[in-house]
C-alpha cells in the first residue's frame, strides 16, 4: 500500500464511499499506477499478479469512466467487455464491479460456460454497460445473435498468460476481430513470456507499461517450504499436517481432479473434511463449496490449478502443494491465493525425489531459494480409521527421514551449482550424495 489515498488519484465520491466500506483507504501499488493512466484514455499493458489489486486497477476507472457518460437507454449495448479465462474468475470480477459500483446505475452481467445459456440471454436482453465473460459462452452468445460488441469503448483481458495456456487464444482473436477498432484496451498477465508479449502486441495500441514493484512482492510475504516426500507417503503427510490446528484454511493443489476426488474420499476416511473443487463439479456445486470456504465452514479445499484461479478469499492460511506444479509459473499462481492483500501465508510444497528439478526451476523463476524441511511429523496415530495401504507406508518412517536428511543436506549445498548447465549440475548432485553417504558411514 502507498501513503496516497484515492482521492489523489481522482476517484470521485461514490467510489470513494464504496472503497471507503470495503476498508480501503490507499491504492495498491498496481492502482496507483493503472488509475490515472486509464483515467486519461490510454492502453495499458500491465505485469501483475492476482492479489495485488489489479481488478479494481481496471475495475474502478473503467466504472468512473463509464458513469460519466451514462446512457439512459433501457435495451443497451455493452459498452465495456472483461475476458477472463476462468468462471470463477470472471464471476470474481462481477462480483468486484457490483462492490464498487453500488452507488452508481450501472448495469453488468456475467457470462460463462457450463450452465443454461437462458439466464445469460435474458441479462442481455435487458440491456448492459459492461459484460465480464469467458470466451468461449461469449462467442457462443455473439454467433447466436445475443451479444453485439459494436459498441464497446473499453476491452479489459485478464491473465492473458493463463487465457493462451488454456488454450483460449483463437477465441480470444476471434473476440478482438469483432470489436471496434477505436477502443481503450487494458491487458494483464502475471508472466510475459513471448507469447503473451505477441498477443499484446496485436490488441493493444501505444501501451503504456504498469508493473508493479516486482511480480514477487506477494511471493515474498509468504512463508514457502518443501519436504520432500515419496509418492505412497504423502497422503498421510498431508493428514499430519491437516491435523495440526495451524492449518485453518487450506487449499490442497493436486495435478488432476480424479486425484483431488481421490485426496478428499481419504480425508474423509480419517474424519477430516474437505471439499474438491475443479471442472468436472458442476457449476453449482463449484460455487457451493467456494462459498462455504468463504464463510468458514469448509477449511479444506482440495483444488486443480484452473479452478482455484477465482478463488479470491482473503483468510486463506495455508496452500499445500500435494503435487508440484507442471510450470513454476504456476507455483506462483498456486501460492498467491494466500498472502492477499497485504496479509502474508504459509506455503508448503510435497516435493518427490524425482522432481528435484521442477524445484529448481521453481527457486530459479522466484529467485528465492526454498527451504527444505525435514518431515518427522509421519505420526502413527493420524492412521486411525486410515486404511492398509497408509499404514504399511508408516513402517518406512526411518527410510523416510533419512531420505529427509537427504535433502536438507542436498538443498543447502545445491546453491553453488546455480548457473551450470543441467548436466554439471547432476553430475554435482550424484558427487555430493556420494560424499553424504560416505560422511555418514565414518
Ligand atoms: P485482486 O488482485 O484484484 O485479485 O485483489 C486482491 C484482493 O485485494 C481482493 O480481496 C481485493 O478486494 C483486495 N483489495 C483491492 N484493492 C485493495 C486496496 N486498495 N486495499 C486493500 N485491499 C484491496
Amino acid at each position: 500500500m502507498t501513503n496516497l489515498r484515492f482521492e489523489d488519484l481522482n476517484i470521485k465520491a461514490p467510489f470513494l464511499k464504496a472503497l471507503n466500506e470495503e476498508g480501503y483507504t490507499s491504492p495498491t501499488p498496481i492502482q496507483h499506477e493503472t488509475i490515472p493512466l486509464v483515467l486519461k484514455g490510454l492502453d495499458v499493458l500491465g505485469m501483475a499478479q492476482t492479489g495485488t489489486g489489479k481488478t479494481a486497477a481496471f475495475t474502478l476507472p473503467i466504472l468512473q469512466k463509464l458513469n460519466s457518460s451514462q446512457s439512459t437507454e433501457k435495451a443497451r449495448d455493452p459498452r465495456a467487455l472483461i475476458l477472463a479465462p476462468t468462471r470463477e474468475l470472471a464471476i470474481q470480477i462481477n462480483e468486484s464491479i457490483r462492490k464498487y459500483g453500488q452507488y452508481i446505475a450501472i448495469k453488468h452481467t456475467v457470462i460463462f460456460g457450463g450452465v443454461k445459456q437462458g439466464p445469460q440471454v435474458k441479462s442481455l436482453e435487458r440491456g448492459m454497460d459492461i459484460i465480464v465473460a469467458t470466451p468461449g459462452r461469449l462467442l457462443d452468445l455473439i454467433n447466436q445473435g445475443f451479444c453485439s460488441l459494436d459498441k464497446i469503448e473499453f476491452f479489459v483481458l485478464d491473465e492473458a498468460d493463463r487465457m493462451l495456456d488454456m488454450g483460449f487464444i483463437r477465441d480470444v482473436v476471434k473476440i478482438v476481430k469483432i470489436l471496434p477498432k477505436k477502443r481503450q484496451t487494458l491487458f494483464f498477465s502475471a508472466t510475459m513470456p513471448d507469447s503473451v508479449i505477441k498477443l499484446a502486441n496485436t490488441i493493444l495500441t501505444s501501451p503504456k507499461q504498469v508493473k508493479v514493484k516486482s511480480t514477487l512482492t506477494p511471493v515474498e510475504r509468504i512463508a514457502q517450504s518443501v519436504i520432500v516426500v515419496e509418492p505412497k507417503d504423502k497422503v498421510l503427510q498431508l493428514i499430519t499436517l491437516l491435523k495440526d490446528k495451524v492449518f485453518k484454511s487450506v487449499i490442497v493443489f493436486t495435478k488432476t481432479k480424479h486425484k483431488a476426488n481421490r485426496i478428499s474420499q481419504k480425508l474423509t476416511a480419517v474424519g477430516i473434511d474437505s471439499e474438491a473443487i475443479h471442472s468436472n463439479k458442476s457449476q453449482a456445486a463449484r460455487q457451493k463449496a467456494l462459498n462455504g470456504f468463504k464463510d468458514g465452514t469448509i477449511k479444506i479445499l482440495i483444488a486443480t490449478d484452473i479452478a482455484a484461479r477465482g478463488i479470491d478469499v482473503e483468510a486463506v492460511s495455508h496452500i499445500i502443494n500435494f503435487d508440484m506444479p507442471s510450470t513454476p509459473e504456476d507455483y506462483v499462481h498456486r501460492i498467491g491465493r494466500t498472502a492477499r492483500a497485504g496479509a502474508s501465508g504459509i506455503a508448503v510444497s510435497f516435493c518427490e525425489p524425482s522432481e528435484r528439478l521442477k524445484l529448481f526451476r521453481i527457486e530459479k523463476l522466484i529467485d528465492l531459494k526454498l527451504e527444505v524441511v525435514q518431515s518427522n511429523l509421519l505420526n502413527p496415530d493420524n492412521l486411525i480409521g486410515y486404511n492398509e495401504e497408509v499404514s504399511s507406508s508408516s513402517q518406512n518412517k526411518k527410510r523416510d527421514y533419512n531420505q529427509f536428511e537427504n535433502t536438507k543436506y542436498n538443498s543447502k549445498k545445491m546453491a553453488t551449482t546455480k548457473g551450470k548447465s543441467g548436466l554439471k549440475r547432476n553430475a554435482k548432485k550424484t558427487k555430493l550424495l556420494q560424499n553424504k553417504k560416505k560422511e555418514n558411514k565414518s
